[in-house]
């Protein structure tokens, strides 16, 4: 909630480090999580038909006020609010659009591990995230009782330490960086009891979603780690970007991890030539490179952002004429039981 006295008067909370770890935490806080609010502030009050309370109900809006004010006012298809905002179409069934569309479920190795990957396994350490995006795969997914959270990093570590393939941790969620860096510190020291780890890999909204969260003390902590790191990060639209997003991948890129984006084609937002070539050359001015554009999962609620596959190709085949190569994504789709991402 917001608090009620200026957040300047406010004593620190226990355990908090510096003072711009207390400056993400009360950004986090104050996020916006009601629809008509989000409308007001961008002068769309009454005017996005189809706004959904059914939709709200079953996966809240969130999104933190540094992302809304990189929306454009009065446009009511801007690319950043379409991902945020609960529509009427979430509620329709379309066959195909399933709960849990990645086979998470089936694919769980240990309490809050997924090992579907040779050499490679997620640890779900919260699942909290600080913005909601509505096409998520993890929007039904009952991460409540699925975190590997507290003391249940000890039994998911555990479950890794037993497989010697592993070399690779990734830390997933939700999204780690919810998670404060003292709890991810602890995290770490856990992790470090792997003979086999060779690197470790975060993925995160938060450098995008909420800059401010990469911090003195994040900043500090990321160098601290023994292995190699790549941070993935997750834009979809080059106006995700901005000088705070910037300043934040500079500090990621200066504790000498790689940074890499993930997006998600998603129509509406990201379907277009100019648009998936603007957020390449946009994330590399940001110090980051393009690693996965996703088809979309095929979760209940998000059959409105699919890009057929046809459409999918012929995008990444004008990418791939027009840009530089490492500036194309590889354009994959996750299909449960496989042994990788697939190439489309
Ligand atoms: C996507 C994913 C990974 C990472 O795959 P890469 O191709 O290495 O990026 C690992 N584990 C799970 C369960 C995944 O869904
Ligand atoms: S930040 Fe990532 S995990 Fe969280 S809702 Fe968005 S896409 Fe899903």
């Amino acid at each position: 909630m917001i608090p009620a006295a200026s957040p300047a008067l406010q004593p620190a909370p226990a355990g908090a480090g510096t003072r711009d770890a207390i400056g993400w935490k009360r950004l986090w806080r104050e996020a916006v999580r009601d629809p008509r609010e989000l409308l007001a502030l961008l002068g769309l009050e009454g005017r996005v038909p189809g706004l959904s309370d059914a939709a709200a109900a079953q996966f809240p809006l969130r999104v933190p006020r540094g992302f809304v004010a990189r929306m454009r006012p009065g446009d009511p298809h801007d690319p950043l609010l379409r991902q945020v905002l609960p529509l009427d179409e979430e509620m329709r069934p379309v066959p195909g659009f399933t709960l849990d569309a990645v086979g998470d479920a089936a694919a769980r190795a240990g309490h809050g591990v997924i090992h579907k990957y040779r050499g490679r396994a997620l640890l779900v350490a919260t699942g909290s995230c600080a913005v909601h995006c509505r096409y998520c795969f993890r929007r039904h997914f009952p991460y409540a009782e699925e975190t590997a959270a507290a003391g249940g990093w000890r039994e998911a570590v555990a479950a890794i330490r037993m497989d010697a393939s592993i070399h690779e941790v990734i830390l997933s969620g939700g999204d780690p960086l919810s998670l404060a860096t003292p709890k991810l510190a602890e995290l770490a020291e856990l992790l470090r009891d792997l003979p086999q780890l060779r690197r470790l890999r975060i993925h995160t909204r938060l450098p995008v979603v909420l800059p401010e969260r990469v911090d003195d003390e994040f900043e500090a902590w990321l160098r601290s780690l023994p292995w190699p790191v790549a941070v993935v990060v997750h834009a979809n639209h080059a106006f995700e970007f901005d000088a705070s997003v910037d300043a934040a991948m500079a500090r990621l890129r200066g504790t000498g991890a790689s940074v890499l984006n993930q997006a998600v084609l998603l129509r509406g937002v990201n379907d277009s030539v100019d648009a998936l070539a603007d957020l390449s050359e946009r994330s590399f001015a940001a110090g980051v490179l393009p690693y996965y554009l996703h088809q979309l999962d095929r979760v209940a609620g998000a059959a409105h952002f699919e890009v057929p596959d046809a459409r999918a190709l012929e995008l990444h085949a004008a990418l791939v004429a027009r840009l530089s190569g490492y500036l194309v994504p590889r354009l994959v789709r996750e299909v449960a039981g496989d042994a990788s991402k697939r190439a489309l």
